[in-house]
């Protein structure tokens, strides 16, 4: 794993009631995870509920927002722009991620001009990307994620603040999680193009995490992989096995 510190996040995605965000905060409050010089740790609530899970969680978790527009603010009706997040505090935004891409129609050209405009204000990114099954099954697993990585590296230089996660849309919230080695030669392709298009040291210190069907069962093995830095994690992060995750960071 070398100089790249393990890095687990936790994707609420749009779900959540006060009382399920209360009881999940109280759940990761009580968890024996390891130090913050191991793992980095990094949860997702809905924008909504962010300040009540910033009041109550412990400070050994960080918090991300789910999305973020891709400009400043202004008349943007139902947007939050980097601004607005970097003001409340946060230091993280998830930017496309599937559900956005594919419910959303957001392209991989939007997706790095939101990834540019949150670096620029100070925000880490996480930015998800990954092949559907079809594109899977046709042989195209490299084309389409370099596809989706190229425009971000062509309006970024630095990389320091961009965790990659690489989540099989066909793996996502199904239950079908890419074996170790599915996951391995992507993570591996990823980093050997980073260091193609962008730089050696680039692709030696950018964290590169799965995500897709990621449990309690499968992380520990995953986690063993030589390019998977840690995870993304969706339906899991709802529930206290999210604390088995983290800990397979060691
Ligand atoms: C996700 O939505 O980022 C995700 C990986 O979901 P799940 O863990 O539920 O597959």
């Amino acid at each position: 794993m070398g100089a790249r510190k393990f890095f687990v996040g936790g994707n609420w995605k749009c779900n959540g009631t006060i009382k399920l965000v209360e009881s999940l905060v109280e759940t990761l409050n009580k968890g024996e995870i390891p130090d913050t010089d191991v793992v980095e740790v990094v949860v997702a609530p809905t924008a909504v509920h962010i300040p009540l899970v910033q009041s109550s969680l412990r400070k050994d978790f960080a918090i991300a927002a789910q999305n973020a527009w891709v400009k400043g603010s202004g008349a943007y009706t139902g947007e939050l722009s980097a601004e607005i997040l970097a003001d409340l505090g946060l230091p993280w935004v998830i930017l496309g991620h599937s559900e956005r891409r594919s419910l959303i129609g957001e392209s991989s050209e939007l997706i790095a001009d939101k990834t540019k405009y949150c670096l620029d204000k100070g925000l880490g990114v996480i930015l998800c990307i990954g092949e559907s099954l079809e594109e899977r099954e046709a042989g195209k697993t490299f084309e389409v994620v370099a596809g989706q990585l190229a425009p971000v590296a062509g309006k970024i230089s630095d990389w320091s603040k961009v965790v990659i996660a690489y989540e099989p849309v066909w793996a996502i919230g199904t239950g079908k999680v890419a074996s170790p080695e599915q996951a391995q030669e992507t993570h591996a392709d990823i980093r050997g193009w980073l260091a193609d298009k962008v730089s050696a040291d680039v692709a030696a210190s950018t964290r590169i995490i799965y995500g897709g069907s990621v449990s309690a069962g499968n992380s520990d093995t995953l986690a063993t992989a030589a390019d998977i830095d840690g995870f993304l994690v969706g339906g899991a992060s709802l529930k206290p096995d999210f604390i088995k995750i983290i800990n397979s960071a060691t």
